[in-house]
């Protein structure tokens, strides 16, 4: 599949499903307290996008059975929210979020601490954050992609972090996944011309430790094959002839 150029129209859709998004990420945000299921914020986000008249674009996806992925210490991304999943002081938490505004995709994660969690933990949330705003700075026509997945790794791993290998950001518009696929580590080819019109989900997925991962017997779960803490931090953008527009942070 080509790479594709969004028209005004779509871009200005786009825009909209980003702020969107960003307003049910809030509500998630002030939910996360110690005591709380992964299936109730699952519950809280689907009634925030419910009543913005959109449709989540996680449920169903694949056979993915929630409107989002809430990925708790060790997991990395794609965890399924459950009644018994209950976060505790301490803990990190990464929810992934998307949604259709007519038609149109916008996906965005962050990752959250629960209650007082250490300063490592926060260092490692903190460094994966930064590492996407590393590479957007990259995310400007006349760029090359993997421009953005040099910075991305290289900042990651100078704090000794592991980048994760097996999963990569994406192309997004009228799909949730489109191409091109955008790898948060340093590739040996130059990748594809930015070009304004673009729209692009960038998510860094950093580990504490080693970079390699597993998926857990619900095939879905990807967790650190050594236990070691993940974040990530994702923002759906759009090339333009400056700064990229990001389209899930407008705040
Ligand atoms: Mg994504």
């Amino acid at each position: 599949m080509a790479v594709t150029i969004k028209t005004a129209h779509e871009i200005e859709l786009m825009r909209e499903a980003g702020r969107l998004l960003e307003l049910v990420h809030e509500e998630l945000a002030a939910a996360i307290r110690p005591g709380i299921s992964t299936w109730e914020l699952n519950k809280i986000g689907e009634q925030a996008i419910r009543r913005y008249g959109c449709t989540a674009n996680f449920l169903n996806y694949n056979g993915f059975p929630a409107s989002f992925c809430i990925s708790v210490n060790e997991e990395v991304v794609h965890g399924i929210p459950h009644k018994g999943k209950i976060l505790h002081e301490g803990d990190i938490v990464s929810v992934d979020a998307g949604l259709i505004y007519k038609g149109m995709h916008s996906d965005a994660a962050r990752t959250y601490g629960v209650g007082q969690i250490t300063p490592e933990a926060q260092k490692l949330m903190d460094v994966t954050k930064e590492s996407f705003f590393r590479g957007i700075a990259f995310a400007r026509e006349g760029h090359r992609l993997h421009e953005i997945s040099a910075a991305i790794g290289d900042y990651a791993e100078s704090f000794g972090y592991g980048v994760v290998r097996d999963l990569v950001g994406h192309g997004i518009g009228h799909a949730l996944h489109e191409d091109p696929q955008i790898p948060n580590f340093r590739q040996r080819t130059r990748g594809i011309r930015l070009v304004r019109g673009m729209t692009l989900a960038i998510e860094p997925m950093i580990t504490a430790g080693r970079p390699d991962v597993e998926w857990l017997d619900d095939d879905w779960t990807v967790v650190t094959e050594d236990q070691s803490l993940a974040a990530h931090y994702e923002n759906t953008i759009l090339i333009t002839d400056g700064e990229p527009e990001i389209l899930s942070l407008t705040k």
